[in-house]
């Protein structure tokens, strides 16, 4: 059985305010600075929640409408002016519940900015989510799509989640299993997709660290920095290093991360692939052969192809960028062009990662 923490860093069970007589809400609010692609759409009405009372307030005046839930907005891409509501998550809080010989058990409030979430968990030495370091967006956005990063997942540091759904205003509890994660996808973004507002996660962080730094170049990065003594904040800094070095930052060119999911095929395509493609990068997983999307964009000739206000990013193919003034359906069509094109090259298609709204 798990032991109390002595300490609870920030008391879970506070008062609740009171839930506020009349809701907040802006009429055909401007979304251009709640997207990273930076694209301007607006919302036909906006409302920030900042407690759980506010949240059931919001989903009961969204009933019957359309409704979009949105965290940092870093993975999604606006096609077009929201209708409904569009409910903005800024639920905050982070604390330690308790902790048994082997982990300390977190929950953080799914308003929580993820990279402060994992700048928490280093300063106290807490394991596990050091190379999820720099991941934008929001901690209840997460379990979206089981975010992962360096060859760790969210679902290894997930204990359980708690949510309201958007039409009944049920509060439940999903635990790991319940959230059919798997690879940058859930439960949350398959077929329950859009009906639950996550509010709240428990993570488990390791005490003893156990280190992953045998994938892309943390290693090198390490070595670089001469670290010999190695620390989830080593391992942490080395992520941010690389990931400032190859990432465009959304704050200065308009993106929402990698745009499509690395394919996986069966192990006898991947034969004739390589039979064509000698050199094609290839991954052992689950179900077959997983590819680099980013290496097959490349090598299809759409690294850095720039189409006026918006392209392929030119030191990540992976990357769908706005350079500023883009509109959403401009960067959909390239997408659907890239896929179209690689498809017929490669004879593999690519699935969106990013989330399109309407
Ligand atoms: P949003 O974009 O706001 O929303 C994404 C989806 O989640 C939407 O469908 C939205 O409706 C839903 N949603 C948001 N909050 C909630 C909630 N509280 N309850 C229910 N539904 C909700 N992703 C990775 O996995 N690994 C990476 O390494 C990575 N690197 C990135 C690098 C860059 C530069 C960028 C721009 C993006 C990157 N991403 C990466 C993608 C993105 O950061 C993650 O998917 C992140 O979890 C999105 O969080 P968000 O709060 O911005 O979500
Ligand atoms: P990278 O290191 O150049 O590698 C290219 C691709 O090969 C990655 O997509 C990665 O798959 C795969 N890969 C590399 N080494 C691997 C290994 N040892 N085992 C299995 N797969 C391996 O990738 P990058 O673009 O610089 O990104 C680094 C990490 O950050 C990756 O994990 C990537 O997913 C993550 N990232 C994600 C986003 C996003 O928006 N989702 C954006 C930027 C970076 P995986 O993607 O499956 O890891």
């Amino acid at each position: 059985m798990y032991r109390e923490a002595k300490v609870l860093l920030r008391p879970k069970f506070l008062p609740k305010p009171k839930p506020d007589p009349c809701m907040f809400i802006q009429k055909g609010f401007s979304l251009q600075r709640f997207n990273t692609f930076g694209i301007d759409a607006s919302a036909e009405e906006f409302i920030t929640v900042e407690d759980e009372d506010q949240v059931a307030e919001a989903l009961a005046y969204s009933l019957n409408k359309p409704l979009f839930i949105l965290g940092g907005g870093s993975n999604i891409l606006l096609t077009g002016d929201l209708p409904g509501i569009t409910i903005l998550v800024r639920l905050h809080g982070i604390s330690l519940v308790y902790e048994d010989d082997t982990y300390h058990y977190v929950r953080a409030a799914a308003g929580e900015i993820w990279h402060d979430f994992v700048l928490y968990c280093i300063s106290r030495g807490y394991a596990g989510v050091e190379n999820l370091s720099l991941i934008p967006g929001s901690v209840g956005a997460g379990p979206m799509q089981n975010i992962g990063a360096y060859g760790v997942e969210l679902e290894q540091v997930f204990v359980s989640l708690d949510a309201i759904h958007v039409h009944t205003l049920e509060k439940r509890t999903f635990e790991a299993r319940e959230c059919e994660f798997g690879y940058r996808s859930s439960i949350f973004k398959t077929r329950e997709k859009g009906n639950w507002l996550i509010t709240s996660v428990l993570f488990r962080l390791r005490k003893t660290p156990e280190f992953n730094i045998s994938y892309g170049a943390i290693q090198e990065e390490l070595d670089k920095a001469c670290i010999t003594d190695l620390s989830i904040k080593a391992v942490s800094d080395a992520v941010i290093s690389i990931r400032r070095s190859k990432l465009p930052d959304p704050d200065m060119i308009g993106n929402a991360g990698s745009f499509f999911k690395n394919p996986v095929i069966p192990a006898e395509r991947f034969e004739e692939l390589k039979k064509a493609y000698p050199s094609i990068p290839s991954y052992a997983a689950d179900g077959g052969i997983k590819l680099a999307a980013g290496w097959l964009i490349e090598q299809a000739g759409w690294k850095g192809k720039t189409l006026g206000k918006y392209g392929v990013h030119t030191r990540q193919a992976l990357v769908l960028v706005n350079y500023g003034g883009a509109k959403g359906t401009d960067i959909w069509q390239l997408s659907e062009d890239i896929r179209t094109d690689i498809l017929r090259k490669f004879g593999v298609e690519l699935e969106r990662e990013v989330n399109i709204f309407p």
